[in-house]
């Protein structure tokens, strides 16, 4: 027997209607690449929204066509995501980072109708207009008065909202119309479209937020430092305004100073980003001998959060959050807020747990499989790929028939390439990327492990573990690093760091120092670049 309850489309218009009215008076703080400080409650944002959906469909906008975005977090970037996936189109973020081989590729690809773009990016499309649809509308985020000389005949972002009306009546359709397009970083091939629906977007948003709503203060603000572009700011721009959030926009400048300054001026209590940014921050922390006031709550994912790090954030009662996902997961798959018994615990066991990559959301399931596809138990200690399985986890690709067909297998999951533990309290264990594990004489050895242990000798900034070919052991760990100072341990003195920790074959054979560590578009170590990079290495 049916149930007899009424049964209304999931929508993302109705986020920010909700937020309008429910949370009319939180904010959008946006540090402006105009060079100031802009600020817009959620019931100022929603006529904004009105204005720019009516814009959009003046421009001859409808169901199903793409619009793309290339900016910074901000409100006018914000409002992009509402007003278009409003109508019914699908907001298509760019990241400006890549090269513009994948740019050209991706609008093209996604065939977008117009392209909203920040001005310090105008010279990026200048650079690639030839190679992009001919009839591609291009607008600059900004007003009259900060309109940079272009070559694109581009129109200017305040001048389209003139005049439009300020309500809009939010069409319905099915809550499976597509709303956004992110392409992974394709770090082979071609970049793939993860095309994300209403549905999966209003459901990530309420799973996010049931998720950290109880680690940020009632009406607190967060600071997205993970772009917009980047998966969507891990769905942050959805979850703040149900939570009733205020968020805080960084805009260009994401060096430890600003945004320290930003954090400090705005009193943030919560701020997300990946492991590099935060390193940033760190060391201004340090500088100024005292964390940004309010400072309480930090989300770490995107790639491994070293041990060090959290130990650190959580010595200054910063409360560490470690999440993992992935760009075909919206991106939310597990969460680091902790149950009260592991923030109970003596500090380093506390440590121990929250250097995981905690617990999953709800909505996501998880299995881990050995060579055979046989599920391996969660003791802790089995260690397999993972799967997962979810409303939030795409199906296939956008206009990719190849790759669609093998995204998920059979019985509908899908593979992320990851391998993992999972521990008799449900907390996942990232071991590595598959591809990155390091294969020694038949046995593995997680880069990831080794990664953890450097990073907390004093002398070490960032490092990475990557595998150099062997004659006899098929393949050998080589630190690569970046000191924090003046003193260059040796290798052997490293060894002493690590023996604690790890067995004598588990240790690098090698140890080279660079300045930088090589980073991704999405701001991760970029191994594949290293290991390109050391592709004439020869091991001692
Ligand atoms: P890309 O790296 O191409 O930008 P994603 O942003 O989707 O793609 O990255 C997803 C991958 O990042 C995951 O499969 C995993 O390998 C890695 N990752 C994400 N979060 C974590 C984490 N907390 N710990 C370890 N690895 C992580």
């Amino acid at each position: 027997m049916l149930g007899m309850m009424m049964q209304r489309p999931l929508l993302i218009s109705d986020i920010l209607t909700f937020a309008a009215e429910a949370n009319p008076k939180a904010e959008i703080v946006s540090a402006r690449t105009e060079g100031d400080i802009h600020r817009q409650t959620y019931a100022e944002t929603l006529p904004r929204v009105s204005q720019l959906a009516h814009a959009l469909q003046g421009h001859g906008v409808h169901l199903g066509d793409r619009v793309a975005t290339l900016a910074w977090n901000g409100y006018r970037h914000f409002e992009l995501y509402y007003a278009i996936s409003g109508i019914g189109a699908v907001c298509h973020t760019i990241n400006p980072r890549l090269s513009a081989e994948q740019l050209i590729y991706i609008v093209n690809h996604a065939a977008d109708k117009m392209i909203f773009v920040d001005t310090t990016f105008v010279p990026i499309l200048e650079a690639v207009k030839e190679h992009l649809p001919a009839n591609l509308v291009y607008v600059v985020m900004t007003d009259r008065a900060h309109m940079p000389e272009n070559s694109l005949n581009a129109l200017c972002y305040e001048e389209l909202l003139i005049g439009m009306d300020d309500t809009f009546d939010w069409p319905e359709f099915d809550e499976n119309t597509a709303s956004g397009l992110c392409y992974t970083s394709g770090t082979t091939g071609n970049p793939k479209g993860a095309l994300y629906t209403h549905r999966s977007t209003v459901l990530h948003a309420l799973i996010v937020a049931s998720t950290v709503g109880t680690a940020i203060p009632k009406e607190g603000k967060v600071l997205p430092v993970v772009p917009l572009f980047h998966v969507n700011a891990w769905g942050l721009p959805y979850s703040a305004p149900l939570l009733g959030l205020s968020m805080v926009m960084p805009g260009q400048h994401l060096d430890g100073a600003s945004l320290f300054k930003l954090m400090d001026d705005e009193q943030v209590d919560s701020a997300w980003g990946v492991p590099t940014v935060w390193m940033g921050l760190m060391a201004e922390i340090k500088k100024q001998g005292r964390k940004p006031n309010g400072f309480s709550d930090v989300v770490v994912g995107g790639s491994a959060a070293p041990r060090s790090m959290i130990e650190a954030f959580e010595n200054m009662d910063v409360s560490v959050g470690h999440a993992w996902g992935m760009t075909e997961m919206s991106p939310i798959g597990t969460h680091g807020v902790m149950p009260k018994w592991i923030e109970a615990l003596p500090f380093e066991q506390m440590i121990d747990k929250k250097a995981l990559q905690g617990r999953r959301v709800f909505g996501v399931e998880l299995k881990i499989v050995d060579d055979h596809g046989n599920r391996q138990p969660h003791d802790g200690k089995a260690i397999g790929e993972l799967y997962v399985r979810g409303n939030t986890v795409v199906a296939g690709y956008f206009n990719n028939p190849e790759a669609s067909e093998k995204a998920v297998d059979a019985d509908g999951w899908f593979g992320t390439g990851d391998m993992a533990s999972i521990d008799t309290d449900g907390i996942l264990s990232i071991q590595d990327r598959a591809k990155d594990l390091i294969k020694s004489g038949g046995e593995w050895i997680s880069s990831i492990d080794l990664e953890n242990v450097v990073m907390a000798h004093p002398a070490i900034a960032n490092c990475a573990a990557i595998a150099m070919p062997h004659p006899k052991w098929d393949e050998r760990p080589v630190l690569i690093a970046v000191a924090a100072g003046e003193d260059r341990p040796s290798l052997e003195d490293i060894h002493q760091h690590m023996s604690e920790h790890f067995a004598k074959w588990q240790l690098p054979d090698d140890l080279i120092w660079v300045d930088a560590l090589p980073l991704t578009a999405t701001g991760k170590t970029s191994k594949l670049t290293l290991r390109q990079q050391f592709a004439d290495y020869k091991l001692p």
